[in-house]
């Protein structure tokens, strides 16, 4: 079966930029399973979809065209529906609206095919929170990330203001440990560690670090 490596755990735990980066070195596909919840929500909120009408939600699921165009070095475009939505999609709006609609079972399932099919050689880094647990339970070498969230928020602060996005770091820590509270309390997919995932907390320990610690896991 083709190799994969699943990253998961709380949003500014560093996942997309460790996932990214070990993709990179490995010569692997990278799965950004967040922006596909986040793509899904957007496109309810464009087709004026109530967050309460789950057929709607689950036929956006299905029907949502979600493109990953790479860009060199950067990060890669995100294409909705056509459309360049990349930066939209990193907005705290982007992430609550991808919470509400990931709580949904039904659009849990209605995605989950469509994130096996990126399982394909030589190999895949799939970044989430259930990518160990739920998606790629078969997976061979798993991690669980960690931070504080003061980090976290701190992390994301950051993102935001290198993009020219003008934030508040006390609002954006609150946002954060709302949508943790809401994630980790969730009756559907609560965020938690694979059994047999590798725990690393990467409070105040450079990303070049956590990448290479991740490597580590993998036969050369
Ligand atoms: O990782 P990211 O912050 O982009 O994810 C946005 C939201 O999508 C998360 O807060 C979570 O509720 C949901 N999500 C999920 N399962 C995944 C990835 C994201 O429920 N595998």
């Amino acid at each position: 079966p083709v190799p994969v490596l699943t990253i998961d755990g709380p949003s500014g735990s560093g996942k997309g930029t460790i996932s990214r980066a070990v993709a990179a070195r490995l010569g692997w596909h990278y799965l950004d399973s967040g922006a596909l919840y986040r793509a899904v929500g957007l496109a309810a909120s464009w087709a004026d979809v109530d967050f309460s009408d789950h057929p709607s939600l689950v036929r956006c699921a299905f029907d949502t065209d979600i493109a990953f165009r790479e860009d060199g070095e950067r990060e890669p475009r995100i294409l909705v529906n056509g459309v360049d939505v990349t930066d939209e999609l990193r907005t705290e709006t982007a992430g609550a609206a991808a919470s509400a609609i990931a709580a949904v079972p039904e659009v849990r399932a209605a995605l989950r095919e469509r994130q096996r099919g990126f399982r394909r050689p030589p190999g895949l880094v799939a970044d989430g929170r259930d990518m160990g647990t739920v998606i790629f339970p078969d997976a061979p070498y798993k991690v669980f990330l960690t931070a504080s969230a003061e980090e976290r928020a701190a992390r994301r602060y950051k993102q935001l203001k290198d993009k020219g996005v003008s934030v508040n770091l006390d609002s954006l820590l609150r946002e954060i440990l709302a949508r943790d509270a809401r994630d980790a309390q969730r009756t559907v997919a609560p965020l938690r560690p694979a059994e047999d995932a590798v725990l690393i907390d990467t409070t105040g320990i450079p990303v070049e670090e956590v990448v290479e610690r991740v490597l580590s896991l993998l036969p050369d």
